[in-house]
């Protein structure tokens, strides 16, 4: 270890993700947990909108004090609504198939796990899965599948993702497939690209390399360099637009958040684009997975935090929280940072169509927040944000550092207030309770005052009109 360097634009894992510099950062930070200038002076420079490096970050992180700690909840506030503004994107993940050759810990997915039971989706059974989602209203979804180069091979996958775009019922259409499944080669993204995907996501789990072998004990996934370097090799391959995470309570949440935003760093300094997302899920009950064996959980006022201080850091990227949180939780967060947020999941493979019965469990996780996809856009609406389906950016080629330049000059606001409000209205008028019907136009009357150019408002008051006259599917 001595004789590895730090070094953000090295292509191997162990010199961007540097365990000494991880544990040179969190003493940092420790020493400077009550610095009071320094961490004012860092609130002030970071409400400019340009972000916080990792040892920055990671003293706001152990900040202590109570009305400094007031103030960086404030300032996340603040550039939330600068960059993102009141829009909360939805979105939906779609479980192909839970056989899997790793041996996570944390997973009941895991080769090993014999009650949960196998099951991967035939094409039809896709197809019934895509029209129950397009019927509650989606357009964008996430697949996840196991690892398994048997059951669920790369052409599985491409030819599911064919599948999912071909669909259209009544006015349905999923306009953007993102895809999360195991680190591959060049090739293999090179091929997801060309399918036409959105962002490739691949979730870290721990940057701490030996826990994270501990955790993975067997399997592909056990290589910590293939997966840490998987993001590089997506990128080679042609997909710009990446998705980080890591599971917070497998590790010191300390330690992965600085690790989250080296390999951050690392994106930027090598292939001038940063995360597109980060996710911030927490571990979670399922079959054959107690989190109390995992003693590095952590608690919700952890958990605001730390959304927070990685929305200070990395203002540019898209933060989600998916339906593993509670509506409490996810409804505290939400305006600390989360730009994302799934509704309605269904965790198990091909739950949407049909309900599974208890006994025929096939989910990867229990899900937290259970509320119809109607009631959490009406739950939105009450709390005076705009729920989105929008999927823009991808469509009109706005990826990588062009999505970047505009995110981070704060332009991009500008489509996504107009976008939130047209596919808001799609979802009113196909797929709406008339209840949330009623508050979705007055919130849709509401902000389209709120588009600061006079022409996009004009253009934008044109298009809800052609949509409630029947036609669909506008974007800017
Ligand atoms: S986390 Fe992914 S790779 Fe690990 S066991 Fe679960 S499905 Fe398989
Ligand atoms: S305009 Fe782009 S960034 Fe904004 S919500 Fe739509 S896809 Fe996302």
């Amino acid at each position: 270890m001595d004789n590895i360097k730090y070094n953000p634009k090295s292509l191997h894992a162990e010199e961007f993700i540097h365990h000494g510099e991880i544990m040179d950062t969190l003493a940092y930070a420790e020493e400077n947990k009550s610095n009071r200038a320094l961490i004012e002076s860092l609130l002030n420079r970071a409400g400019d909108c340009k972000g916080l490096s990792h040892r920055e970050a990671a003293v706001l992180l152990a900040c202590e004090l109570p009305d400094l700690n007031e103030k960086m909840f404030s300032l996340a506030k603040k550039i939330k609504e600068e960059l993102y503004g009141q829009r909360i994107v939805l979105f939906a993940p779609l479980y192909l198939s839970n056989y899997c050759i790793n041996a996570c810990v944390y997973c009941p997915y895991h080769a090993k796990n014999k009650n949960i039971r196998r099951k991967k989706l035939t094409q039809d059974e896709i197809r019934r899965e895509v029209i129950a989602l397009q019927d509650m209203g989606h357009k964008r979804l996430a697949l996840e599948t196991g690892e398994d180069p048997v059951n669920n091979p790369i052409e599985y996958v491409l030819e599911s993702i064919k599948t999912i775009y071909s669909i259209k019922h009544k006015n349905g259409a999923i306009r953007r497939v993102n895809v999360n499944i195991a680190a591959t080669t060049v090739e293999n993204y090179r091929r997801l690209k060309e399918a036409g995907i959105g962002t490739y996501i691949l979730f870290q789990e721990t940057y701490h390399k030996n826990n994270y072998e501990k955790l993975h004990p067997a399997g592909p996934k056990h290589d910590y360099a293939w997966h840490t370097e998987a993001m590089d090799r997506a990128m080679e391959g042609g997909i710009d637009d990446v998705g980080c995470g890591v599971l917070f309570g497998l590790n010191l949440y300390r330690y992965d958040f600085v690790g989250l935003l080296m390999h951050a760093e690392h994106l930027e300094a090598v292939h001038g684009v940063g995360p597109h997302t980060i996710s911030v899920p927490r571990i979670r009950p399922a079959d054959d997975i107690d989190p109390s064996a995992f003693s590095n959980a952590i608690d919700d006022d952890t958990f605001a935090k730390l959304v927070a201080v990685i929305r200070i850091a990395v203002p540019y990227t898209g933060m989600i929280v998916s339906t593993r949180e509670s509506q409490e939780s996810r409804e505290r967060v939400l305006d600390l940072g989360i730009s994302q947020i799934s509704g309605a999941s269904c965790t198990s493979v091909g739950g949407y169509d049909t309900k599974e019965l208890p006994e025929e469990n096939s989910a990867q996780f229990d899900v937290n927040d259970t509320r119809t996809l109607d009631e959490v856009v009406q739950w939105l609406l009450d709390l005076g944000y705009v729920p989105s389906f929008c999927t823009a950016c991808y469509r009109a080629g706005r990826t990588g550092d062009r999505f970047m330049s505009l995110c981070k000059s704060g332009q991009i606001k500008n489509c996504c207030l107009p976008n939130a409000l047209m596919t808001l209205k799609e979802y009113l008028e196909d797929y709406a309770s008339e209840e949330t019907q009623k508050k979705g136009e007055l919130v849709i009357k509401a902000q389209l005052q709120e588009i600061p150019s006079p022409a996009v408002r004009a253009k934008a008051a044109e298009y809800l009109k052609e949509l409630h006259d029947g036609m669909r599917d506008f974007r800017f």
